[in-house]
């Protein structure tokens, strides 16, 4: 079974469908790399998964539960324990800049998940080394460039044990020589099993982490495949079209 199932997916703002019938599943381990235009509906998408936007209609299964069946969602109880199997990553990195780093990370841990200072302190420990920051610990926020923000916003998605990863174009925000280090941190995860979700405009990184590439445009699902069938021989002259943009 897929752990992630997106069936008929259906969201509008006002007279603009900006999700249009999107369908996809999402297998466990999986990594996945969405593309598409600005405005093609991938960040509401993502949002949708993690109930930060509400559907007009359509069904999300994560793993055995449904995040909304058919447009109708369950209580705020059980929303609350689905959405907090997932993680995301955003652009803008979302740091609160008057906590250190450590207590950036064991915030939520803490207080949502009722963690001891004792286990979250190790957790932290471990994650910030694991994302190269072991000694950015007690410094707040705004000493830190962008790429470091960003893998402290990774190994903050990481304290809560997710299942499941989301990516919002993690690098967009930051200057391109800080991009790799970012970038192979999300690699380095994505090696380890977990199960990944990564919209992102680096289609060198899409074509390298990715299991599979969904090009989305205008609200819909245009082709989903290997990045090798994607990349060399998409099927669909919209994903040809965009990826000549992209990549000339
Ligand atoms: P992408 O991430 O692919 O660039 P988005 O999901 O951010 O696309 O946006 C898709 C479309 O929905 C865009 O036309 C955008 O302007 C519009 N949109 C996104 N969020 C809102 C909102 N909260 N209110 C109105 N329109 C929105
Ligand atoms: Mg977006």
């Amino acid at each position: 079974m897929a752990i992630i199932e997106v069936s008929n997916l259906k969201k509008s703002f006002g007279d603009l469908d900006v999700l249009k019938n999107v369908s996809f599943e999402v297998n466990k381990g999986e990594v996945i790399a969405i593309i598409g235009p600005s405005g093609s509906g991938k960040s509401t998408m993502l949002r949708s998964l993690v109930h930060l936007e509400e559907v007009n209609d359509g069904t999300i299964r994560i793993q055995d539960e449904f995040l909304v069946q058919s447009g109708v969602y369950p209580s705020n109880k059980k929303l609350k324990q689905i959405t907090a199997r997932m993680g995301m990553v955003f652009q803008h990195f979302n740091l609160f800049p008057h906590l250190t780093v450590a207590k950036n990370l064991e915030l939520a841990p803490k207080y949502v998940k009722g963690e001891s200072e004792e286990l979250v302190r190790q957790k932290s420990a471990e994650l910030l080394k694991k994302v190269g920051l072991a000694d950015k610990a007690d410094v707040h926020p705004g000493k830190l460039s962008g790429g470091q923000k960003q893998r402290v916003a990774i190994a903050r998605a990481l304290m809560m044990n997710p299942d499941i990863l989301l990516f919002d174009e993690p690098t967009s925000a930051l200057d391109p020589e800080l991009t790799g280090e970012v970038l192979q941190v999300i690699k380095q995860i994505a090696e380890e099993n977990m199960t990944m979700l990564i919209v992102t405009h680096e289609m060198g990184f899409a074509r390298d982490v990715a299991d599979r590439v969904i090009f989305m445009d205008n609200g819909e699902v245009i082709e989903s495949g290997t990045p090798e069938q994607i990349f060399n021989r998409p099927k669909v002259e919209r994903t040809r079209a965009f990826l000549n943009r992209v990549l000339h």
